[in-house]
Order: structure tokens, then sequence, then C-alpha cells
């Protein structure tokens, strides 16, 4: 555990370093929970973007983006629940003076047990090497059975308090748990209070109620409210689906763990109507899709895990998470939720709008049902600097920091450098890069020792290198060189574009 904090913080420094992150407003000493995405981090940013729009809505026929606004008319807050119900229950430790979500308190008490059975899995590994039966040892071990048997009723009373809304049964079970603040060590609670995470604000000069606006918590109700706007000028035909990317903001009672959790983050959401009744035949599709696109990227399978919820939100029939282990263990990553008709219904209600489809095959109307999915672009973005971060050996007391990500995603596709500053190498190193850079995002550097500058790409993610020297001016050969394997090949420059073109190209990931 204390090894993986330690790799947050490192990550942390190495993102502030190359200019990936920044805290937000520094000058001013930040501002808790606020970021800004560097020169860098915009890149990988737009880069994740485009691989999710492009798998999303370009390879599918039936769904279409839109870009809705961030302010909405204030009736859609209260139609989709948010306004009475987008609550988390808190709880202040009076020692420390810290402040939790409770049930997070809850899930990472159950995490803890879970990873107890886990060590017991590993000892029990080691002892019986290959007659280790991983089934048998989780089904017979008595400390495996106890703990499992914890949980099963720790979630049992999270799931009945949290469903009922019960904040004293949230707080006896805080207490009977003897769970105690991470930081002071104390179980000195106050009592669980609920919180509603929206931002308020007010439209124009008028004050008083009738002007209170909100910045939206979630991208999905621009969707819907653009449901049959979207049906009819796209003549789109039940099932399909609207995508979008955007801001989002809540105010998070913990905001912490780096870009993780954040009081302005981006997520990007597509809805999928359906026919009443289809919804989790399309549910499972889309959970099948979704990790697929996941692993698609390389960056390791075992990373993921479904995690279904346990309290469903106030419109879901089903509804997942997928997790990723990031560097403080396992945390949800994108939600797949079944979300009915609820939506819709309460914008026909609240609005006094028709909100159908008329299916011409079934010949009725209906409020279609809708199959979500939500991933957060700054988790995403945490994800892949977490599995491609890594300081590597290089032996004579030597090391490298490196950013192996995905060749597709990286900001910088190509460094271009002349091997000195002299002798027309710059001229001729410019003039690969001039034609290279209409398809790729290409950096120019020709300033220090090859070795050192190689360095510095490998830090930034950059996948390959193009050294330009003195044969590249008798044979008009470069060499490239591989972020990853650190291998070098000789290559013709006029094949140059097309093979880094190949290595980097996103429709590898779409069609893999
Ligand atoms: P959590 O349980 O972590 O608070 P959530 O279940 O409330 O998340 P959703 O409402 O399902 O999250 O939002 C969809 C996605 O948006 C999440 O999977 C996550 O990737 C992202 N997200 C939600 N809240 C934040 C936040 N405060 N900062 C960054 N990303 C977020």
């Amino acid at each position: 555990m204390v090894q993986k904090d330690d790799n947050l913080k490192d990550i942390i420094s190495h993102s502030k370093e190359y200019g990936f992150v920044f805290p937000s407003s520094e000058i001013y000493d930040g501002l808790a929970a606020t970021y800004d995405y560097g020169q860098l981090g915009v890149e990988l940013k737009n880069n994740i973007k485009e691989y999710w729009w492009k798998a999303m809505v370009h390879m599918h026929e039936n769904i279409v983006g839109v870009d809705s606004a961030i302010f909405m008319h204030p009736t859609t807050w209260k139609a989709s629940g948010h306004v009475d119900a987008f609550n988390d229950p808190l709880i202040d430790n009076k020692d420390s003076k810290k402040r939790y979500r409770a049930d997070v308190l809850l899930e990472e008490f159950v995490e803890k047990i879970r990873q107890k059975i886990q060590k017991e899995v590993e000892k029990g590994k080691k002892r019986f090497g290959d007659d280790f039966d991983e089934e048998q040892f989780l089904a017979t071990n008595p400390n495996v059975l106890r703990n499992q048997k914890k949980i099963e009723e720790t979630e049992e009373r999270m799931r009945a308090a949290l469903e009922s809304s019960d904040l004293e049964a949230i707080y006896n079970l805080i207490v009977d748990l003897e769970i105690v603040c991470p930081v002071s060590g104390s179980k000195n609670w106050t009592e669980v209070r609920q919180f509603n995470l929206m931002f308020s604000t007010e439209l124009g000069s008028v004050a008083g109620d009738a002007a209170t606006i909100y910045l939206r918590p979630e991208t999905a109700q621009g969707i819907f409210v653009n449901f049959l706007n979207v049906q009819k000028t796209g003549r789109m035909k039940i099932p399909f689906g609207i995508a979008q990317i955007g801001k989002a903001f809540r105010n998070e009672i913990v905001a912490r763990q780096f870009i993780f959790r954040m009081r302005e983050f981006e997520q990007m959401e597509m809805q999928f109507f359906v026919r009443p009744g289809d919804e989790m035949k399309w549910y499972d599709y889309w959970k099948e899709q979704r990790i697929n696109w996941h692993k698609a990227l390389g960056l390791g399978e075992d990373r993921y895990r479904f995690h279904d919820h346990m309290k469903l939100a106030h419109y879901a029939n089903a509804a997942c998470d997928i997790e990723y282990d990031f560097p403080m263990g396992f945390k949800e990553l994108e939600g797949i939720h079944s979300r009915t008709d609820f939506d819709l219904k309460q914008h026909e209600e609240h609005s006094g709008k028709k909100l159908q489809y008329f299916d011409p095959e079934l010949n009725e109307s209906y409020v279609p049902y809708v199959v979500e999915t939500s991933i957060g672009l700054d988790r995403m973005f945490l994800a892949v600097l977490s599995s491609s971060y890594k300081m590597e050996d290089l032996g004579d007391g030597k090391q490298r920091a490196l950013l192996s990500i995905p060749p597709a995603l990286a900001p910088y596709k190509v460094a271009i450098m002349p091997l000195t500053k002299k002798d027309g190498l710059p001229e001729k190193a410019r003039e690969i890069m001039d034609a290279m850079k209409l398809d790729l995002n290409c950096i120019y550097d020709e300033k220090g020792a090859a070795g050192r500058r190689y360095r510095i790409q490998d830090a930034m993610g950059t996948p390959y290198c193009v050294m330009v020297d003195h044969q590249t001016l008798e044979d008009n050969t470069v060499t490239i060189r591989d972020r990853d394997t650190m291998e070098q090949e000789r290559v013709n420059v006029d094949d140059l574009h097309q093979i880094i073109g190949d290595k980097v190209a996103m429709h590898k990931l779409l069609t893999s």
C-alpha cells in the first residue's frame, strides 16, 4: 500500500515536471482539488477523447454526438432528481476535523478485509506451490470464511442503510465496525448528514430563487432534453445512441487523490435509447463493448474488474462500474447504468412535452428505455499515466523515467533530431518534420547529447525518435529509435512517414 501511495506521489511530480498537469492557479498557492492540464496533458486528453469519440460515434452508425450547454433550465435538475436526491452521506471526525463520505469509509473497510483474504491466498500459494487449489482454499480455510462472512454481513447492512437513506443506521454501522479516522486514528464521529453536491449560481442580475441555476453535475441531462431534436432531425431509429463529452461539476465532500476526484471534471457519456424490455440485452452489450475498449489499450488486462452497484441510483434498474487498479487500489473508472425510462418520463412530466418515439415495427409510441455508459476523462487520463509511468534500471547505477503511453494516445508521436547543429543536418531534419507534421504531432529537438535528448522524450512518452545524421545526407536514411525497447532501425526517409504512421495509428485500437 505504502509503495502504491509513493507511486502516486511520483506520478504527480512527474506530471508537473513534464507539463501534463499543474495545480490550478498555482501562483496563488492553488485551489483545492482543481488542476490545469499543461502542454502535454492537453494533447493526451484530446487523444483519449478522440479514441472514445471514434469508438463510440464513428464506429457505430446508430450513434451521433451533441455538445450541449453547461447551464440548463433549473427545472431540468428538479426533473432529474438531482435537487432532491443528489446527496452524499457525510461524517466528520471530531478530533482530526476531517470530513469523509460515510459510504466510502464503509467501502474502504470492506476492501481491507478483501485484501486480507487475498493475502491468505498468496500465503497458501507460496506454501503449497503447484498443488494449491485456490477454489478449495477459498471454500474451506477458516480465516477466509470468517472474513468472507464479515464482508457479506457488512455489505448487507450497508445496502439496507443506503437504500433507505437511513443515516442513523449508517452511523451505527461505522460505530459497530469500529472504523477509525485514517488521520487521527479516533472513533470520535459526528452524526451522518446529507449533503447536496450541486454547485448553484445566479443567472443575470436577478436575485432570488427563481434565478438560481446549477452547474451541471453530469452531461447526461443535456442529451435527454435533446432526445427528440436529435431523433427527428437525424431520422434516428431505435435502438440509437447520443454521445457527449463535456465538463461536469460536483461539490465533492472530499476531493482528493489528484485528478481522480475533482470538483470540476470532464465526462464522456453516451445514452443508448432502446425498446422497453430490451434494456438488459443492451446493458450486457455495452458492458462488453466498454471493457473491450479499455483492454485494447494494453494497459494490462488484470487491472480491470466489474463491480455491481449495491445501492442503485434513483433512476437505475441495473448498474455496474468498471474499476481500474489505480495507485490507490481498485476504484471506479466508468459506470454502465440501465436508467429505465426514468429521465425521459420525468422530463415529460415537468415540461408538459411528449418525449416519445413512434416505433414503425410495433406500430406504437413509447418512452424509450436508456442504457448509459459514463466515463470520467480525468480518471481515464490517470489510468493511462499510472500504468505507463516507470523508473527503469539501465545498469551501471543508471535509471530512466519512462512513460510507455500507448502510441496512439501519446502527446507527441515522433521527435525529430539532427545529430549535430551543423553540416546541414538541422535543415534536413526540418524538411522531414515539415512533411510529417501534416499528419502527426512532431517535436523538434537539436539541443544536447543524443542520449540526453532520448531520455527527455522517454519521460514525455514520445514513442519514436528519428535521428538525422551524416549518413542521411549520403543515402537518405535515418534511424528510428523505439521508446520502449530502445532499439534502433535504419529506414529510408521516403518510407518514414508510412512506417511511423502505421505504428501510431488509432485504427489498430479501434479494430482490435
Ligand atoms: P464516485 O462513486 O467515484 O463518486 P459516481 O458513481 O458518483 O463516482 P457517476 O455519477 O457514475 O460517478 O459518474 C460517471 C463517471 O464520472 C465516473 O465513473 C467517474 O469516472 C467520473 N467522475 C465522477 N465524479 C468525478 C469527480 N469528482 N472527479 C473526476 N471524475 C469523476
